[in-house]
């Protein structure tokens, strides 16, 4: 009995000294996390594509900055322009006072012109558009300004008359001192075909004609439009965004680093091969974007989970 009591009493220690010692680690780890996290924090740039936070970036604008900056991001990349020098409604100004405030940099922003219907008839109007947002932009302090949105292409010609009105825009937004890029969904890797090629049978593994995106890299000016890749919309249009990577280095200068929703949690996105792809071709620019959750998570709550993930890789440098 005195044995079994005894045997008792150890297991009994032994398992609240278990319990301790784990307890005790895991404080220490719950103690020690700030730190760690704050000093991999601090050499980490991270960027955030603002139109990941939906409407709650709107809602005390300022203190939802700060929020940012506490998460781990530094670089903040604008959507929500429009032509009367707003951003979400916010005069762009004031919206800047309200990043540097909070130590974030305003390093990017997407603006779509007033048509995705790009012709003849339709240049000068845009081509008007980009000179009055490049200058806001400058203003603004931005580094890069980027059109998000592919326009409507159907065909080669299309695909012609679009990269030749992102020459001269880009053209235009150089002169006012910023170089121009071009964001890409999954519809770019759609293919156009010539009527040549519409009438010839293919086995289903042909792939005929070309992709869209292939086109826009080959038929605009390296020194006039470059391209800021989204990875996921990448792979959601069968491609590779590494590959594209390699291929490209000269072309893609910013990344949208995204997945399905929360990161890591799809299976879909190689992330490690894709930083250290970005890492070796020396892009220096990437952001985070979310999809709006539909979960009952906010999107605040997302992107933290999403800096969260990028602090605790070490392939993010
Ligand atoms: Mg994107």
């Amino acid at each position: 009995m005195t044995n079994r009591r005894n045997f008792l009493k150890n297991a009994a220690l032994l398992t609240a000294g278990t319990l301790l010692a784990g307890k005790s680690s895991f404080a220490n780890a719950a103690t020690a996390a700030p730190s760690v996290h704050n000093s991999m924090a601090a050499g980490k740039k991270i960027g955030l594509q603002i139109y990941s936070l939906q409407g709650e970036l709107y809602k005390d604008t300022p203190a939802r900055m700060q929020e940012l900056k506490k998460m781990g991001y530094t670089d903040l990349e604008l959507a929500g322009y429009s032509k009367d020098g707003k951003i979400g409604g916010v005069d762009m100004m004031e919206f800047k006072k309200m990043a540097e405030d909070a130590g974030l940099k305003i390093t990017s922003s997407h603006v779509n012109p007033p048509t995705g219907e790009f012709t003849k008839e339709s240049k000068a109007s845009i081509l008007e558009f980009w000179k009055k947002a490049a200058d806001d932009h400058v203003k603004l302090g931005c580094e890069l300004l980027i059109q998000p949105m592919m326009p409507k292409c159907e065909s080669y010609d299309d695909a012609a008359i679009i990269c030749e009105i992102f020459n001269e825009s880009g053209k235009i937004i150089k002169a006012a001192g910023l170089p121009f890029g071009y964001h890409n969904h999954n519809m770019e890797f759609q293919r156009v075909m010539t009527e040549e090629e519409k009438k010839k049978k293919y086995s289903f593994w042909e792939h005929p004609g070309t992709q869209i995106y292939d086109l826009f890299l080959k038929e605009t000016d390296p020194s006039l439009v470059f391209f800021e890749l989204d990875v996921y919309w990448t792979v959601m249009g069968q491609n590779d965004p590494v590959e594209y990577m390699q291929k490209h280095k000269d072309r893609i200068k910013a990344l949208h680093i995204k997945d399905r929703s929360l990161f890591g949690k799809s299976g879909m996105m190689n992330f490690e091969a894709i930083f250290n792809q970005m890492y070796e071709n020396g892009i220096k620019y990437y952001f985070v974007e979310l999809e709006p959750m539909h979960t009952g998570m906010t999107q605040f709550e997302g992107v933290k989970q999403c800096a969260d993930y990028l602090l605790s890789k070490p392939f993010v440098k």
